[in-house]
């Protein structure tokens, strides 16, 4: 992209078409706002990008920031050339179901600052977002640089009619008027306003999980009542945060059973609830491929659309027991079109050889997802036509099968087999 001619070439009509024609297949654009830098918006946007495409969601994430990107450092891209080709410009592959693409892959050179006045950036935001070969997309998830300057205005304008915006904004900054003009802004742009995630208003201590308040709490509460807005949650500050947004690590993924995973989960829970009518039915006409489960070393499975299925996974304290033949209760799981619909807890039967195969295929179980299980006990499974995955990294049962279902179920060494 030339300095002096962000655009490349002039022709309006045709950068206009292909926007129209881009943009037409992306359900839903979030635009991530904050009133002031620093109050981690990139950091807000990478993880819920992270967990929409975790749900199932084919989601991208676009970082306009021309002067400040943060996207290839969370995302661990820098150095990464986008490959363009006569489709446009081709986002990066990050995760399964997780594009992304930032104005800071498009900038080589990352200490020269980028002097484009307000028109210029206009020219280039407009390009990059007709150019930026998304493919279809449910989320799209953009991270603008902070304030109400000419990015924010020039993504707005250009996704008119088709996004919401939500505000981050720290507990201290809701007293003033940042946020408010946040909301003043989308409001004088008919853009709904999604709502407002207040960050880093509590501390979770990692040795005992009590949660306390840093500031004052219900700033960002109060503001989105007094605002009209919804409130959509608080992240607490978490020293991992910081360590995994260093190390281009996205914080939900690495840590998915934390307390501020879940709190992140429930901000996206509500964002989808309100897409969920228009979701629902994109759903039903998705692929097959969109519920293709690919467990890299266990073989693949591929549930279909209505398929129920049963998982039993093993549980010592409701966390996935590496000892199979040992753990106090099988978390017992049903799953339908690749989501967990019912979850319960069975206490284990005393322990006799050869009995757990039995019990578990009168329990209809059809899948067990397990850290370690002897050879032997694999083939009984077998016989009764239990499928069995081994080396299951992650600790929340539930978390476990979802991350099975999605194909995305880190698995190591089979740690038990004796
Ligand atoms: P912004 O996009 O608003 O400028 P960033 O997302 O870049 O803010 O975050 C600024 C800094 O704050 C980063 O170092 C980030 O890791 C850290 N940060 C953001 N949210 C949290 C959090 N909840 N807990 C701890 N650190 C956080």
């Amino acid at each position: 992209m030339k300095e002096t001619e962000p655009c490349g070439h002039n022709d309006t009509a045709d950068d206009d078409r292909k926007l129209k024609e881009r943009l037409a297949r992306i359900k839903h654009t979030l635009i991530v706002l904050s009133g002031k830098g620093g109050v981690g918006k990139s950091t807000v946007a990478v993880n819920l990008a992270m967990s929409l495409s975790m749900k199932g969601y084919k989601t991208g994430l676009l970082d306009v920031d021309i002067h400040g990107p943060s996207i290839p450092t969370l995302l661990d891209l820098k150095g990464q050339l986008p490959v363009v080709n006569v489709g446009g410009i081709e986002p990066l592959e990050c995760w399964p179901r997780l594009k992304a693409m930032s104005m800071g892959l498009l900038l080589h050179d990352d200490d020269q600052p980028v002097i484009w006045r307000g028109p210029m950036k206009g020219n280039a935001i407009k390009q990059f977002l007709g150019d930026v070969a998304w493919g279809e997309l449910d989320y799209l998830v953009v991270d603008c640089p902070p304030g109400t300057g000419d990015e924010p205005l020039s993504v707005a304008q250009l996704l008119s009619g088709k996004s919401s915006g939500i505000i981050v904004t720290t507990p201290q900054q809701v007293a003033t008027v940042d946020v408010a003009k946040c909301i003043t802004f989308c409001k004088s742009l008919n853009m709904p306003v999604e709502g407002i995630v207040e960050n880093m208003g509590t501390f979770i201590c990692p040795h005992c999980s009590q949660e306390t308040d840093i500031f004052s709490r219900g700033g960002g509460m109060s503001l989105a009542l007094r605002m009209n807005v919804p409130f959509l949650g608080n992240i607490p500050l978490d020293p991992e945060i910081v360590q995994s947004g260093d190390t281009g690590k996205p914080y939900v993924y690495h840590y998915p059973t934390s307390k501020t995973a879940k709190r992140f989960e429930e901000v996206v829970a509500k964002i989808i609830e309100r897409h969920s009518k228009e979701t629902k039915a994109a759903m039903a006409q998705a692929p097959e491929e969109f519920l293709k489960v690919v467990v890299p070393g266990n073989g693949s499975q591929s549930p279909k659309k209505g398929d129920v299925m049963k998982f039993a996974v093993p549980t010592n304290d409701k966390k996935l027991c590496q000892h199979f033949g040992h753990c106090e209760a099988f978390a017992i799981m049903e799953t339908e079109d690749g989501r967990v619909v019912s979850e319960a807890y069975i206490d284990a039967p005393a322990h006799e050889p050869g009995l757990l195969p039995k019990w578990l295929a009168e329990k209809g179980v059809q899948c067990i997802i397990a850290g370690g299980m002897g050879s032997r006990a694999k083939g009984l499974f077998a016989e009764r036509g239990i499928n069995v995955i081994t080396g299951a990294q992650a600790e929340d049962p539930r978390q476990a099968v979802e991350l099975y279902l999605m194909g995305t179920l880190e698995t190591g060494a089979n740690t038990c087999d004796h």
